[in-house]
């Protein structure tokens, strides 16, 4: 692997650099635009405030080099005001910021008294005789066989991969109004679209990095 760069202008990056440190993968944090080296070949865009964040990314100069790697197809991962950065459209903000996420993403949408709490869902979307479902505890294929250096054996594709009884943790989340045809829903509770996938990115309207449930991070390492 290379390394995962963090944007670290606001909010919760630390987590997302301790959940990486469980796993034994290189990080780093990406404060200004000079920290974008060519050893990054992952990003993640952590929790926080997304109009403050979306301010610094053009402030710090970061705004282009994570836009080229996400034009470029290669992993990304949004948590909370992370999917906000990445969707294509708001339906209450007129903020666009990568836009690259095939969808329409409502800010703060669980209003201010019901916007922070738990739950617990399945994430992946596949179906059929082909999936392979991941029990909270296991460790991800493609990751385990990343990390042993062992090769894949059974060549097990992300999208077969299901990953039951994931944590959800909303603080003050987004969820997702609507799905375009590019994206795919992962993940949804009481009725509401909360995880996305579109190829390499990958978008949570929770916390999986306030969790020590590893999983979701195993995934988008293996991308
Ligand atoms: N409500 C925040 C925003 O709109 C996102 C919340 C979070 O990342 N925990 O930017």
């Amino acid at each position: 692997h290379g390394v995962t760069g963090i944007l670290a202008v606001q909010g919760a990056f630390a987590e997302h650099a301790a959940m990486l440190d469980r796993l034994g993968a290189p990080w780093k944090l990406l404060r200004a635009a000079e920290d974008f080296d060519d050893s990054i070949d992952r990003v993640i865009l952590p929790g926080g405030e997304s109009t403050t964040q979306g301010k610094l990314l053009r402030s710090t100069g970061l705004f282009e080099p994570i836009a080229a790697h996400i034009a470029a197809g290669k992993p990304v991962f949004g948590t909370c005001a992370g999917m906000i950065l990445l969707a294509r459209k708001l339906d209450n903000d007129s903020n666009i910021y990568f836009g690259a996420l095939d969808s329409v993403v409502r800010r703060n949408a669980y209003g201010r008294q019901l916007g922070s709490f738990a739950a617990t869902a399945d994430f992946g979307s596949a179906t059929g005789d082909s999936v392979v479902l991941v029990e909270p505890g296991e460790r991800v294929p493609g990751f385990a066989d990343s990390a042993s250096g062992a090769g894949s054996t059974t060549e097990i594709s992300s999208d077969s991969i299901v990953l039951k009884d994931f944590p959800l943790v909303f603080i003050r989340g987004p969820f997702v109004a609507e799905v375009g045809s590019a994206a795919t829903v992962e993940t949804s509770v009481g009725g509401n679209v909360v995880g996305l996938r579109q190829g390499k990115i990958l978008a949570t309207a929770f916390h999986p990095e306030l969790t020590d449930d590893t999983r979701i991070h195993e995934l988008f390492l293996s991308l």
